[in-house]
């Protein structure tokens, strides 16, 4: 069939067909383990799904604004007024349906045709199929291996052409688990202002940070003359345990915030109402959501703990990076590749038949030599996980 020239390089997401397969095979009798999925396996708080069924029973069902309800849009504003200590508009705020369509809408309204975009590898698998739907160029940086993938300035110089136009940046990182630094990630900033290059910040997983405590160094951490043009993309997905829910949104300059949601109005209209509602509950009761998601950081903390000691024990012949923050491990396989088996996808499929663990083939991610195994799962099915992963591993010897 002749497809539009719109989706001629779209592929499916790889992170969502692996966890679709492991459901699969798990409801007709498998006994899979699914380290695909990239989500918290906790539920929503209550108190924040009853303030979604509330919503529901009291009539917020129809259309609200395009950009979100007022009362959310400020909600957002004050939160991050309030973590950052600046002063922020709430003009400035897009709600959308999650964080990946903030990103689409940010890179659709950002980027065209004659544009690159850099993107740090290893990446979230959707951001070159985002770029690439907004008919620019995804153009990739790979930050070096010692130094967890993350990008320096001199990374960024070898990449940098008269048409870069925008660079998309992840800390904490899907798929590395790398974390910047505030000195860094202030380095990569002044980098992108000094060549009017538009940073695209995702810190979804900014709360799931192992370094110190708190959330990691978020661009609103940066002195205001560090920043150029930046769109911060964040969300409830994460932080909140609300996947399913579909809130995300952007934090820009009020000018791009209309662009955008004039291009939203045309496309979704609104993110969903109920959902709008309970995600306004879990940012103005700021202090009872921190308390869940400081027990839920804590979770994660323990099993990438658990994780890596793990490995360390069970699966010593295969490295790891480091993970800093959000909840996955990327562990480099290549030494395992052999004939009939000389990529990470193959290795993923082998794993599955003979270990039954569902894991993310690194390939997604721009790195063939890599695995993603996600741990936001219980201590007992990582324990279980990585036991099968050696005992797999170990006969191949
Ligand atoms: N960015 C990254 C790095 C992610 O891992 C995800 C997870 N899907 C998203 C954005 C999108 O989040 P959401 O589920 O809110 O669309
Ligand atoms: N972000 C998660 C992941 O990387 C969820 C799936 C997706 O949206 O890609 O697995």
């Amino acid at each position: 069939m002749d497809f539009s020239q719109n989706v001629q390089r779209l592929q499916p997401s790889a992170t969502i067909a692996v966890s679709s397969l492991a459901k699969q095979l798990k409801a007709e009798g498998r006994d899979i383990i699914n380290l695909g999925a990239g989500e918290p396996d906790f539920d929503t708080p209550e108190w924040i799904s009853d303030a979604g069924v509330a919503g529901i029973r009291e009539g917020k069902t129809r259309y609200t604004p395009a950009p979100g309800t007022i009362q959310l849009r400020q909600a957002i504003a004050e939160d991050l007024q309030a973590q950052f200590g600046i002063d922020t508009d709430w003009n400035g705020v897009v709600v959308s349906n999650g964080a990946k369509h903030s990103l689409f809408n940010a890179c659709f309204t950002l980027f065209g045709p004659g544009d690159e975009v850099l993107i740090g590898s290893p990446y979230w698998v959707s951001y070159p199929q985002i770029v690439s739907l907004s008919r620019a160029e995804p153009v990739f940086v790979a930050g070096s291996e010692e130094k967890d993938f993350l990008l320096t300035p001199e990374d960024l110089d070898a990449a940098y052409t008269e048409r870069t136009k925008g660079l998309i940046l992840c800390s904490p990182s899907n798929p590395s688990g790398g974390v910047y630094s505030f000195d860094e990630l202030k380095a990569v900033a002044e980098w992108a202002r000094d060549r009017g290059v538009w940073l695209i910040a995702d810190e979804i997983y900014r709360y799931i940070n192992f370094l110190g405590d708190g959330p990691s160094a978020g661009v609103l951490n940066l002195p205001a003359e560090s920043l150029g043009d930046y769109v911060l993309v964040d969300g409830v997905s994460k932080a909140f345990a609300m996947t399913g829910w579909r809130i995300g949104f952007t934090y820009s300059s009020p000018d791009l915030a209309k662009k955008m949601s004039a291009f939203q109005s045309h496309t979704t209209s609104n993110p969903s109402s109920p959902a709008q509602e309970a995600a306004l509950i879990a940012y103005t009761k700021r202090e009872q959501s921190m308390a869940e998601v400081g027990k839920m950081v804590e979770a994660f903390r323990r099993r990438r703990d658990l994780v890596t000691r793990l490995f360390e024990e069970l699966v010593p012949s295969l490295p790891y990076v480091k993970p800093n923050g959000a909840f996955y491990l990327f562990f480099r396989v290549d030494s395992l590749f052999r004939e009939g088996m000389s990529d990470s996808s193959a290795i993923c499929t082998w794993l599955l038949k003979e270990a039954e663990i569902a894991m993310v083939p690194g390939v997604a991610f721009g790195d063939d030599r890599y695995v993603r195994m996600s741990y936001a799962t219980s201590d007992e099915l990582i324990e279980e996980a990585i036991k099968r992963l050696g005992k797999a591993v170990d006969s191949l010897s």
